[in-house]
């Protein structure tokens, strides 16, 4: 994947969101099936990690997380809602594989506890929703001191601007963990001009001052505003679930 080419695994469409299903009992029973056939086509030489989407109760997480441990998982990523944080205590007794959670975080303060405790792997923080620069920075000491790595958001609905600025985070912090990358739809391209770059699974931040960013306005008239939204969710039953 080359920056441009986009990513479409967290799909936003305009109108009304589509409609998926989920049977939690169907994916406790794949995802370890799937993670045995990923490492025994491809070995043990690269890391995988999977999101769980905060579609899973405590429990089930703990389940999935034992259930992966032979694959070792680089992390699984909101296994459960953040905002129960204890949750995590009781995923952490029945599993080593590594968790991450915090890309919903806005501040220190939401993932004190997590941290302090130690009942995460990787603070999935980010620049732009956790305060900016300095605030991330914070953020990662007080992680450093808890052997919590960084493991920042990286969704496509942040911007070009957004990763020059994470990158530059990533490099200046001694507890660097991973930074999450999906890639920008094409023509981003026309509005951002970065000297950061995307290669072979890497990220650099180039040599250019400052962030390295241009935003070219006018480009920018050309796209105007359309929302749009990910998928809803729905059990066997038509009720609603965690997408
Ligand atoms: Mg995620």
């Amino acid at each position: 994947m080359r920056k441009g080419d986009g990513v479409t695994y967290e799909p936003a469409d305009g109108g009304l969101p589509t409609e998926e299903n989920w049977d939690t009992g169907a994916y406790l029973d794949f995802v370890p099936t799937y993670m045995a056939a990923v490492r025994d086509k491809f070995g043990y030489g690269f890391q995988l990690l999977h999101d769980v989407h905060h579609r899973l109760s405590p429990i089930e997480a703990a389940r999935l997380g034992k259930s992966l441990e032979p694959y070792r998982m680089f992390w699984i990523e909101d296994p459960t809602p953040a905002e129960d944080q204890e949750a995590f205590r009781l995923i952490r007794q029945h599993t080593t594989t590594p968790l991450a959670v915090g890309e919903i975080f806005n501040s220190i303060w939401d993932c004190q506890h997590l941290i302090t405790n130690r009942l995460i792997d990787y603070v999935r923080t980010s620049v732009s929703h956790a305060g900016g620069i300095s605030h991330l920075r914070k953020i990662f000491a007080l992680a450093e001191l808890y052997g919590v790595r960084s493991g920042s958001h990286g969704a496509g609905d942040l911007s070009p601007v957004s990763f020059a600025a994470a990158l530059h985070v990533d490099l200046s912090v001694q507890n660097f963990g991973m930074q999450e990358y999906m890639g920008h739809l094409s023509p981003s391209e026309d509005v951002f001009h970065t000297s950061w770059t995307f290669e072979d699974g890497l990220m650099h931040p180039g040599n250019t001052p400052g962030i390295g960013v241009d935003f070219d306005e006018q480009a920018a008239e050309r796209f105007p505003y359309t929302p749009k939204y990910l998928p809803v969710n729905r059990l066997r039953d038509g009720s609603v679930h965690d997408w």
